[in-house]
């Protein structure tokens, strides 16, 4: 590793973030030999795994094919307690990688980027935080994750509650006492499922404000035991070849056949079997035409619905928790234990919005257009501002005055979820179009891994500049815009098509080609001479600039 970058910049590499992705990034680029940094806008490290700290927040990747694998030595000395651990657990992991690789001399905490501007002249980046701090650097890696901004709803009256208010998204490092407290919580994604499971026993009363029901399926989480952790060291070679050639990224055994292989009875045990199969199993597992075939979709999506009604003893609730307008997946799903058992407890009662939508927050507590009822605690667990919400607001300035957040106002544009024409050395691994349907860190440790092996690249054969070209960037868009609507993920009202947030183009912000595309377009770029023209000497960089 340098400790001293040339050419006029403070750093080589200045990385955004120190979350999953960005410790990541950190790690690559030194072991590659550049001189970095980490700006991260938190008080410590873990991103989303810093903010989310609400009670049972945790994985629903299995813990150790979401955590790093690229250290042998790192995946059998850390000893995850559980298949699928909480926010506590995670954290201490992330705050032992950045020891254990001396990571955190390179991370500076409390710096939240305000301004990231391209220098044509000096073919640098000019970093600014609120805190003061101006960093200038050659590459920059914005790790800025896709849902690290909370999404407040509108809804009239929320400054005006007297309780205590709550987004699950940015949650108090001070322990919330819910015991006996009147609790509401609006929303029912996985954060707002995880919540309500984990309070109800010990709050007075909670309240779940639903607007769209979710197919919300069991975790079924367990202990790590000794024979797991054994056959995942001895079998780590393969396991990290699954991770990462699957196109989900997870090691779930996939079903191998379509639901026309097993008659009616079969099916209906083999959805049971999927019922108690460990988190996005019930997808990864399933027929493979489950997503693809409506029909078969809408039977798994009965059987479903009979759990549901199995489960909740009150029939209209019941009722009310059956997703009526997405099939199974369409929407992402959320994993969580004893979901709908929860909806039997004498101290917990579900407010459809569907019927009765919010009027305002008052003072005390929220009026519905049928309800009114007080609360000490309002927990928004309203999701983020998806895939665009923290580049757009980092005051990114980039070739020819290109202004990030006007350029992206329609939906954003960029090549490979990663990289965007008029923004030379510029990378944000994890943004939109960056996750595919699987497992986050193995879609940006692919991601990250070809950033950090082009910057290499670069600086071993005299190129200055990486940006793609407008015509690879359309290439790249033209396919995602193409295979959006065949994605799994495919209900328009989503955060996926930031249908959440008011005023937000209804575009797609996941990589529809998956793993698949992502490497045949990579390759293809890498296969040709200067990457296509998206390599650039600093001369030819100053005679496109001028
Ligand atoms: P989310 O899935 O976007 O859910 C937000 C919820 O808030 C939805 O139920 C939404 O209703 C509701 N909502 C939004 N605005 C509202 C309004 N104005 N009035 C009433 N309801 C409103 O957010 P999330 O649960 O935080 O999850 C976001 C992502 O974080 C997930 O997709 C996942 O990737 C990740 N996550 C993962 C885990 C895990 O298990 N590992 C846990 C938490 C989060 P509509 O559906 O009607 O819009």
């Amino acid at each position: 590793m340098t400790e001293q970058a040339g050419g006029g910049a403070d750093v080589d590499v200045l990385v955004i973030g120190a979350g999953v992705v960005g410790l990541y990034a950190l790690y690559r680029a030194i072991d590659a030999g550049f001189c970095a940094r980490t700006l991260e806008a938190g008080d410590g490290i873990g991103g989303v795994w810093y903010w989310n700290r609400y009670p049972d927040a945790r994985f629903d990747s299995e813990s150790y094919t979401y955590a790093y694998i690229f250290s042998r030595e790192l995946f059998d000395d850390w000893q995850w307690t559980e298949e699928f651990a909480t926010q506590p657990e995670t954290e201490r992991y992330l705050n032992y990688v950045a020891d254990r690789f001396d990571l955190r001399r390179h991370i500076r905490t409390g710096e939240r980027v305000t301004s990231a501007a391209y220098d044509e002249a000096a073919n640098l980046w000019t970093v600014r935080t609120g805190a003061g701090t101006t960093v200038r650097a050659r590459w920059v890696i914005a790790a800025t994750g896709g849902l690290s901004v909370p999404h407040y709803p509108e809804i009239e009256g929320t400054g005006d509650f007297r309780g205590q208010a709550y987004h699950t998204g940015a949650w108090p490092h001070s322990p919330v006492d819910f015991d006996g407290k009147r609790v509401a919580i609006i929303g029912n994604g996985p954060s707002g499922a995880q919540l309500l499971t984990a309070i109800a026993d010990t709050a007075g009363r909670v309240d779940l404000y639903q607007r769209t029901p979710t197919w919300t399926t069991p975790l079924n989480n367990a202990p790590i035991t000794d024979e797991r952790r054994k056959w995942l060291s001895d079998n780590f070679e393969k396991v990290t070849k699954i991770l990462t050639r699957s196109p989900s990224g997870f090691l779930h055994p996939p079903a191998g056949k379509k639901s026309s292989a097993d008659s009616p009875a079969e099916r209906q045990a083999f959805y049971e079997k999927i019922w108690n199969a460990p988190g996005f199993g019930k997808l990864t597992m399933n027929y493979y035409d489950m997503t693809t075939n409506r029909e078969v979709n809408l039977e798994f999506c009965e059987f479903l619905a009979n759990k549901i009604r199995s489960i909740v003893t009150d029939p209209v609730t019941a009722e009310r928790l059956i997703p009526t307008d997405h099939l199974f997946g369409a929407k992402r799903p959320p994993f969580v234990e004893n979901y709908y058992e929860t909806f039997n407890k004498p101290n917990v009662a579900l407010i459809s919005l569907r019927e009765t939508p919010i009027a305002g927050v008052t003072a005390t507590g929220i009026e519905t257009t049928g309800t009114s009822r007080d609360y000490d605690i309002i927990v928004y667990a309203t999701g983020f501002d998806f895939g665009t919400g923290a580049l757009t607001r980092m005051g990114v300035r980039g070739r020819e005055g290109l202004d990030l957040s006007t350029d992206w106002e329609d939906g954003p544009s960029d090549f490979a979820g990663f990289s965007a024409h008029r923004l030379p050395n510029f990378f944000f691994p994890g943004g939109p179009h960056g996750a595919g349907g699987g497992n986050y860190p193995r879609y940006s440790q692919d991601q990250v891994d070809w950033i950090t092996a082009t910057l290499t690249y670069a600086t071993d054969h005299g190129f200055d500049v990486f940006e793609p070209t407008a015509a690879q960037q359309e290439e790249w868009m033209t396919m995602v815009e193409t295979l959006a609507p065949q994605s799994i993920f495919s209900a328009e009202h989503s955060h996926y098509y930031g249908a959440n947030v008011r005023g937000k183009p209804r575009k797609f912000l996941l990589n529809p080609g998956g793993r698949g595309k992502l490497h045949e377009m990579l390759n293809q770029m890498s296969a040709t001479e200067n990457y296509g023209g998206a390599f650039r000497t600093a001369s030819e960089n100053a005679r496109q600039s001028r």
